[in-house]
């Protein structure tokens, strides 16, 4: 591999207010990117000013969406070192997305060089403030100019960087969801469990309506019979039922997320039982009606733990923990984020300097 050649930009922008954060919208002086072609496959890892790139108007990710993403945070723990969380869970999973779309995969230790390289130039962005943090964007376009539908010759591989604001600026309080009978997100042998934008283009529709209607996230069933469980918005979705936690199994069309991964860890380190299996909407309502659904949250890199206050099933309103924030899910929450912010000890392993 090339070595990693950087050019720092010569107008640095002014930074926004940390209060005035909001998620994604703005952008730090720099970026990573780097080239892929049959030839020289990954080559010219460059980190450069932020800033528009041009690209052919027939490049293949304009018309057949092959494109992979990742989504992480960098945290300035109270001792102010610079930390990631799990990274390299998040660039096995980019792998793993990048090898459904047929996209060539990266050498995990290449991409974190430039992704640590990056965030200690633009280090910092990283907001002050104890619940903001830097996102960072990894993504990989497919750029060779044709109009075949088949796998891309030629790539582009960036990093952009986010710094964003708490999830939750009045705390952490539960949601209402809308349980998604007409519309699916993924199916068997779909691209569900990959990282890719059609995904996500997919769900558009469907949460715009269910916020139409009052709710603020969609539950996603199942894309064969609409039974099953599978994620609630963009996070993997948990239930406690008379002690014991479930969550959907990782079935091929649900995306293995780094916290939902994290959550069933810490809840076995704590002798709390947790399975991974299908789980019917019937059996909620069912547990519902028995006094026995205790708690329900989502989980995933922007908001932690999401609790979920309350699902709208056909004409089914199922209310959950009479409005507050369970007790389980406030320990994962606080769990989650003392480890990422260095305020307790991180006896897994999970944070990376
Ligand atoms: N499901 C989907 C569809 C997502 O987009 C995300 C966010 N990456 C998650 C689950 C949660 O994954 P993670 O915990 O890695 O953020």
């Amino acid at each position: 591999m090339d070595s990693l050649h950087i050019e720092l930009s010569q107008n640095l922008k002014q930074k926004p207010e940390p209060s005035a954060l909001g998620f994604g919208q703005y952008f730090s002086d720099h970026m990573f990117m780097m080239e892929y072609s049959l030839e020289k496959g990954w080559h010219d890892p460059k980190i450069m000013p932020y800033g528009p790139i041009a690209l052919d108007p027939s490049a293949m990710v304009f018309h057949y969406g092959q494109e992979v993403f990742e989504g992480m945070k960098a945290y300035r723990t109270a001792i102010g070192e610079l930390v990631l969380f799990r990274p390299d869970m998040n660039l096995k999973r980019l792998n793993e997305s990048c090898e459904r779309l047929s996209i060539p995969q990266v050498e995990p230790s290449t991409l974190l060089q430039g992704i640590t390289e990056l965030i200690k130039i633009d280090a910092s962005w990283i907001p002050s403030g104890e619940e903001n943090a830097l996102y960072i964007r990894p993504f990989i376009i497919a750029t060779e100019p044709c109009l075949g539908v088949r796998a891309s010759h030629t790539y582009k591989l960036m990093v952009i960087l986010s710094p964003v604001g708490s999830y939750y600026p009045e705390g952490i309080h539960p949601v209402s969801i809308y349980v998604e009978q007409r519309y699916v997100r993924a199916f068997r042998g779909g691209t569900g469990a990959a990282k890719t934008a059609s995904n996500y283009a997919a769900s558009i529709k469907a949460q715009e309506d269910a916020k139409q209607s009052g709710y603020s996230q969609v539950l996603w069933l199942d894309g064969v019979e609409s039974k099953y469980v599978e994620e609630v918005g963009s996070m993997n979705v948990f239930f406690k039922v008379n002690g014991e936690v479930i969550t959907p199994a990782l079935s091929g069309s649900i995306l293995a997320g780094v916290t939902r991964d994290s959550v069933i860890a810490l809840l076995k380190s704590w002798g709390i039982p947790v399975s991974e299996r299908k789980v019917a909407m019937e059996e909620l309502v069912e547990a519902h009606k028995q006094g026995l659904l205790e708690e329900a949250f989502g989980t995933g890199t922007a908001a932690v733990i999401s609790p979920i206050g309350s699902m709208k099933w056909g004409e089914l309103e199922l209310s959950i923990g009479g409005g507050k924030t369970g007790k389980l899910s406030k320990k994962l929450y606080d769990t989650i984020t003392g480890i990422q912010r260095g305020q307790l000890d991180d006896s897994l392993g999970w944070r990376y300097r």
